[in-house]
């Protein structure tokens, strides 16, 4: 049998050393139309910003490696231009030698990825706007820094790559400006959680512009103007343009193959594509999302290796593993923030028409009594019927990814919140707490559900009016540092013997810093004032950081 993948990265390399490790006696060649195979994408950023400091270490095999352990045919610079389906053959350019020549294959694989956008704006083509998919994007941005006197940089797009571009680049000490379209950066965050990233942007003396684009760049005299859509301009000396990826699906478009709405090539669960002979994986397939059903696209490197397994499983065993969709668990380190997310944000929901519930909790990433602990902000959201997870996401300097990991199988296993506060943690003082934050978000959920109490939302508070009397339960130097507008400060422990201050006849919104004083104080007034209680979800600390971002 003879088996011909296009694309030599994540989903391509990995599905050609699968299929050599099933089957010793078939052919295997891999096409790439770039420099390298099998390289790690997911580190480019960090070997521009010196953190990576050995280029080789990003190559975890090289084209004659293929070769001598996996008895692969990698062939670099060799793009795949056509699909003939009805002879089963394709037709490949070598850009060394411009030579075109034909390829039969019995199966075909496509992991050809996903393409930077580049609007068609005027100088977006500049020499000076880079963007960053491969080695050949990072050799040319890091040979720019190191013979230019780069002062100051604007990333355009603050998804994950366009943030750790801006961190390395800041690392480098380089002025770094991010221009986002949307109010928010990192879009499978939702507000709340991403303010607290403005906030650490803005911390590290990042030039953060939000609710804006880029119009043009032009050329002054060797430095580019940058010309935003508020009418602002700005002077930098690079630009790196990360406003996104769409799936590379030239070949596949003009070969026939069907494609999905969201522009993705479409596969059936087996990942076949519309033509039963070849198999698509990666960043350029469509997907139903396990979670909405709707057709999703993951750009991630986890799921293209999952499925790279799958198809080439199902290549040599006959189509017997159903890719079971993505989650599209993803994690970033921004500065001294880690942010992560999994399942889906409740404006997808929103978006969706689904159904939901939220719940926010800050917890201290270990026992706060020893050293070292910090913050961490977790937002969940679930099913308001059973309490299913559909999504979590968090923000924290120390111990995110292990929770967030928590977080996604629970999501994976179809499971619910009943299964965070169910989650057996391994506990010692420098490494959590008894009740984990994951447990505590549980829990938190659970009084929702159950209507044990009653949240309201920080974009609530500036449509209260006079009906609603709210009320902080800090204590008094909490208070005095910045509360709630139109707010009675009553202290949780002295709240007992200050009721006659509670007013009958209004609605109370009680709130403290992060939300365990104001559920304790709201579950003393729920007795007094059935149904007219409420407790600010994330408390005040979500309050101030969404309010000032
Ligand atoms: P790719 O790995 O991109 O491989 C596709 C290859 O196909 C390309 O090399 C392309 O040149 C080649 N190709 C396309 N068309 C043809 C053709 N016609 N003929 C021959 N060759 C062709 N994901 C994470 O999960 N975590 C991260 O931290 C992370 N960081 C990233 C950082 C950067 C800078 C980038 C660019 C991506 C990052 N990703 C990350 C995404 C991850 O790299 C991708 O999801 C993953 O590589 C997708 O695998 P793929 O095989 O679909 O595409």
């Amino acid at each position: 049998m003879k088996y011909v993948i296009v694309g030599g990265v994540a989903g391509g390399a990995t599905t050609a050393a699968r299929l050599r490790r099933l089957d010793e006696k078939c052919e295997i060649i891999l096409f790439e139309k770039g420099s390298h195979v099998s390289y790690a994408n997911c580190g480019l950023p960090y070997y521009i910003g010196g953190v990576i400091t050995e280029r080789e270490k990003l190559f975890v095999q090289t084209a004659q490696g293929f070769g001598r352990r996996f008895n692969i045919d990698a062939r670099v610079f060799s793009e795949v231009i056509a699909i003939d389906s009805s002879t089963k053959s394709i037709q490949v350019v070598n850009h060394l030698t411009g030579e075109t020549y034909t390829e039969s294959y019995d199966k075909l694989v496509l992991s050809p990825g996903a393409e930077p956008v580049r609007p068609n704006l005027p100088g977006f083509a500049h020499p000076k706007v880079f963007t960053l998919r491969n080695v050949s994007d990072t050799d040319r941005i890091k040979k720019y820094i190191n013979e230019n006197q780069i002062k100051n940089a604007l990333v355009v797009g603050a998804g994950f790559i366009g943030l750790e571009m801006a961190e390395n680049l800041h690392q480098l000490g380089v002025g770094v400006s991010i221009v986002e379209m949307a109010p928010q950066v990192m879009a499978p965050l939702d507000f709340p959680m991403a303010a607290i990233v403005h906030q650490q942007l803005r911390a590290k003396k990042i030039k953060l512009l939000l609710n804006q684009g880029v119009s043009s760049f032009t050329d002054k005299d060797g430095v580019l103007e940058a010309e935003l859509t508020s009418g602002e301009r700005l002077m930098v000396d690079m630009v790196i343009l990360s406003i996104g990826v769409r799936p590379d699906v030239n070949l596949a478009k003009s070969s026939k193959l069907e494609l999905g709405v969201t522009g993705g090539i479409k596969v059936n669960e087996y990942l076949q594509t519309s033509s039963p002979d070849i198999y698509a994986l990666g960043d350029a397939i469509e997907y139903p999302s396990p979670i909405t059903h709707q057709p999703v696209i993951t750009y991630l490197a986890g799921p293209a290796n999952r499925q790279a397994r799958i198809c080439a499983d199902n290549i040599i065993q006959g189509n017997r593993t159903a890719y079971k969709g993505s989650i599209a668990t993803a994690i970033a380190k921004v500065f001294d923030l880690t942010v992560a997310a999994t399942g889906v944000p409740a404006k997808t929901l929103k978006r969706e028409g689904i159904a939901f519930l939220e719940s926010t909790t800050h917890s201290a990433s270990h026992a706060s009594y020893y050293p070292g602990a910090t913050m961490m902000s977790i937002k969940i959201v679930f099913s308001p019927e059973n309490g299913k997870l559909y999504g979590g996401q968090i923000v924290g300097n120390d111990g995110v990814d292990k929770r967030a990991d928590l977080i996604a199988s629970v999501i994976k296993n179809n499971g619910t919140i009943y299964d965070l506060i169910d989650l057996e943690h391994a506990y010692a003082p420098p490494y959590s707490s008894a009740k984990d934050p994951v447990n505590m978000a549980g829990y938190v959920a659970e009084n929702i559900l159950l209507a044990k109490v009653t949240p309201f939302y920080w974009d609530q508070v500036a449509g209260l009016d006079e009906r609603a009397f709210l009320l902080d339960v800090r204590t008094k130097g909490e208070f005095e540092q910045g509360s709630l507008p139109r707010t009675i400060n009553i202290p949780v422990d002295d709240l007992r013997s200050r009721l006659s201050e509670i007013p009958s006849d209004k609605d109370i919104y009680v709130f403290c810093q992060v939300g365990l004083r104001g559920y304790i104080a709201a579950k003393i007034l729920m007795q007094l004032l059935p149904n007219k209680v409420f407790n600010l979800s994330g408390g005040y600390r979500t309050w101030s950081v969404s309010v000032s971002s």
